[in-house]
């Protein structure tokens, strides 16, 4: 008897993985830009999406948040579907898909991470402000708040769009560039701080590039060109040969300034 009881109250157990991705296929017309995609993230790593340009790389964020139409496959977020796990994300897009331009401070687009919370029938409020302003401290911009975005630079900008995705709490994180066009003490800061969440039990998944750094920030790779070339933990998956067949003979053209088109 006494063992039925202990059964009956036993906490549901978490999934063990943080993503995990099904014979995943995403085309934009008729031209796959993902190609039966088979993944899994387990959660507290720090993953690097690595590929070419046009390898995918951003249509795969984009299909985990169910941005773009799936042609096959599916995609779980701690064993659900995003739409059943949305307050658990948080995405911080390409610095260059966002208008800078738009006439609102810091503070504010940081609060705009709370309306799914918040519904549409409800203005934020002080505490959502200090919410906000909480994450904006987490990533150095509190005194900053109150500026026009338009009067930021890059740098201080992408770390106001991780404010934002932060402010929620999200257990996983999905970044995308976020290193692409900040200068290199930035770079550093925003590398720290993705240390900061991993280390905090988060699961940080980030689009990356650069292949001079992705052993130095990685524990975790995805090797990405249309198909999935390899995945797994980083000395595993980081083989000459596996950065073959990712690049071919783009490799020694990769870096920042000089990507190939
Ligand atoms: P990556 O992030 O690795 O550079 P993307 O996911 O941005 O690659 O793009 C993959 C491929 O899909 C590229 O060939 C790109 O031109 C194409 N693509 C991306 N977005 C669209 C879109 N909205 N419509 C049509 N084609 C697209």
């Amino acid at each position: 008897m006494s063992e039925l009881v202990s059964e009956d109250i036993k906490e549901p157990h978490e999934p063990a993985l943080a993503l995990h991705v099904e014979d995943l296929t995403v085309s934009y017309g008729d031209r796959p830009a993902l190609w039966d995609i088979d993944l899994d993230i387990p959660p507290g790593v720090m993953a690097g999406i690595v590929g070419p340009n046009g390898a995918g790389k951003s249509t795969l964020l984009k299909a985990i948040l169910g941005l773009v139409p799936i042609s096959a496959g599916h995609v779980r977020l701690f064993g659900h579907p995003y739409r059943m796990q949305r307050r658990r994300v948080g995405y911080v897009p390409q610095r260059s898909s966002v208008d800078w331009d738009f006439p609102t401070s810091a503070v504010d687009v940081v609060t705009m991470g709370l309306y799914g919370e918040l519904g549409w029938l409800r203005w934020p409020g002080r505490s959502e402000r200090d919410r906000a302003l909480r994450a904006l401290d987490q990533v150095g911009m509190e005194a900053l708040a109150d500026r026009q975005i338009s009067e930021l630079s890059g740098g201080q900008q992408q770390r106001v769009f991780i404010a934002r995705a932060l402010v929620h709490k999200p257990d996983i994180l999905l970044l995308d560039e976020p290193m692409a066009g900040v200068d290199a003490t930035t770079e550093r800061s925003i590398i720290n701080l993705l240390r900061q969440l991993r280390e905090a039990g988060q699961t940080v998944v980030v689009v990356h590039h650069d292949l001079q750094t992705v052993q130095k920030y990685f524990d975790w790779l995805v090797l990405l060109n249309v198909r999935l070339i390899a995945a797994g933990p980083r000395d595993e998956v980081h083989t000459a040969e596996n950065l073959r067949r990712t690049y071919g003979g783009q490799i020694a053209l990769l870096d920042d300034n000089d990507r190939p088109a």
